[in-house]
Formats: C-alpha cells, structure tokens, sequence
C-alpha cells in the first residue's frame, strides 16, 4: 500500500543519483521533502534544488537553511551567516543549527564551543525575527541547545534525530517542540526509547539521508524512500497502524514547516 509520508529532514545535495532516488521516494508514497543545508556552498545548492527540481514526477521539495555546528570549523562563518540573513525568507524553516560537543574542537569548553555558541544564538535571532521553526542539531548537547531556545523565546523547534536523556525530552515535549525519528530506530536503543516516550503529536519522520544507517539486516546508504522504513519502526515501536502514523506525522510537518502555501 502507498502511504503518504513526508521526509523532514535530508541532505539532498550529497545524493549522487538525485533524479533517481527522488523517482524512488515518489513512487513509494513520499509526498513531500526538506532539504536541509548547512553551510554557505549546501545552503545555496539546498535552494537551487528546491527550485530547479520541480516535476509531477517528484515529491514537493523545501528548502531549510542554516549553519551546522560541525561545518564550522572549516568555513568561512561570516559569509555563512550574511546569506541565512539575506536568504531565509526564501526557506521553510532555519537549520540545520544547534551545538554538537563530540566535535573533537568543543570537547572541553574552549573556542570551538563559544563559536558553535555564537553562531547558533545568531541564527536564533534571525528565526525569531523572520518568525521561521528551526531544525536543531544537539549532539552531546541535547540540555544546552534546549535551554538557549527557551531563553530566546523559540517556540517551534526539532529536535532532530532525538538520541539524548529522558529528562531533557520530557522539557522538550511540555514546551510544545517535536522530534524527528530517522531510519536508525531500527536498531538505535536510545533512539528507540525518545520515539517511545515522545507522543504522536509531538513527532515528524525523516532520512538524515544519505547517511550510512547499520541495522542487522545490512547496512545501507539511505535516500528519501527509505523514510518509509522509519515509518514502520515508528509504528512498531508504538504499536500503532502505519497509516495513522503516517498521516499523523506527515500532518504536523505540514503545519510545522507550513508546506503546501
Ligand atoms: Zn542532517
């Protein structure tokens, strides 16, 4: 049966086959998709997709746009910054941001986390002013990146890929914020555990892709369509219809990301 599904979260501009995998996701039910940038050079490619791939063909693409806290090591963040500012009222929503302390260089409280800091408090400004929803990354950082957003009076926040502790999530569902479930939930305990305390209503499904996903069955380089294998994680984990969760979650990406205007 096709269901239709919604792939929040993917990082189009890294697909090799991109006419193909997005004939694949269309074929297998993906209605719509957000690609999500990162720096200067996948921002601009994010938008240019967005525009260029338009066919009945294909799913509905969106564009997102922001500065990830892992690129900024190796970019210009200046420039990075001035064309969030000057472009973001062309993107559904502002991401991929947040803070992320695996990276080697934001360990230790240091530089590197101060200017992950900088940047993502930045960023949160333009979202607030351009009343954008903000796709988070919060590696390792799940409390920190949660609590900047409450102080600067976010309302409308992913989580994406929650993995991190309960007591965090549970703040994150009271105030309102979703998480987004990737194909890792699979396998993933602490993945596994987020979707299963997080409700329905407070939930979106995604790829990440093309990351490298390594469930037992094989691991495999995913594309949008694979957004219906964590449909079915989700609904397996939930002892719930894969129709009521599809449509559920492709309901709140909907309103979240105000697609379909
Ligand atoms: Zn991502």
């Amino acid at each position: 049966m096709m269901e239709n599904v919604i792939d929040s979260h993917t990082h189009l501009e890294e697909i090799a086959d991109l006419d193909g995998a997005l004939k694949r996701a269309a074929e297998s039910g993906v209605s719509a998709i957000v690609a999500v940038g990162t720096n200067l050079e996948s921002n601009k490619k994010a938008l240019e997709i967005c525009r260029l791939y338009k066919d009945p063909g294909y799913p509905a693409l969106y564009p997102s746009i922001g500065v990830h806290p892992g690129d900024l090591a190796h970019i210009d963040s200046f420039s990075a910054f001035n064309f969030i500012e000057e472009n973001i009222d062309k993107a559904v929503a502002l991401g991929e941001i947040g803070l992320d302390y695996w990276y080697k260089e934001a360990r230790k409280d240091g530089p590197g986390r101060r200017l992950q800091e900088e940047m993502f408090l930045k960023q949160l400004d333009v979202a607030n002013k351009h009343n954008k929803p903000i796709v988070i990354h919060s590696r390792g950082a799940w409390r920190d990146c949660f609590d900047r957003l409450v102080h600067s009076g976010i309302t409308k926040a992913v989580f994406h890929w929650y993995s991190g502790p309960e007591d965090v999530l549970l703040e994150i569902i009271k105030m309102g914020y979703f998480i987004s479930a990737t194909p890792s939930a699979e396998y993933s305990p602490e993945h596994r555990r987020a979707i299963e305390i997080t409700p329905l209503e407070n939930m979106f499904i995604e790829t990440d892709c093309p990351v490298i996903y390594k469930p037992e069955s094989g691991s495999y380089r995913s594309e949008p369509k694979d957004v219906l294998r964590t449909l079915k994680a989700v609904a397996e984990i939930k002892n719930m219809e894969i129709a009521r969760v599809a449509e559920k979650t492709s309901r709140n990406a909907i309103e979240f990301f105000g697609l379909n205007k």
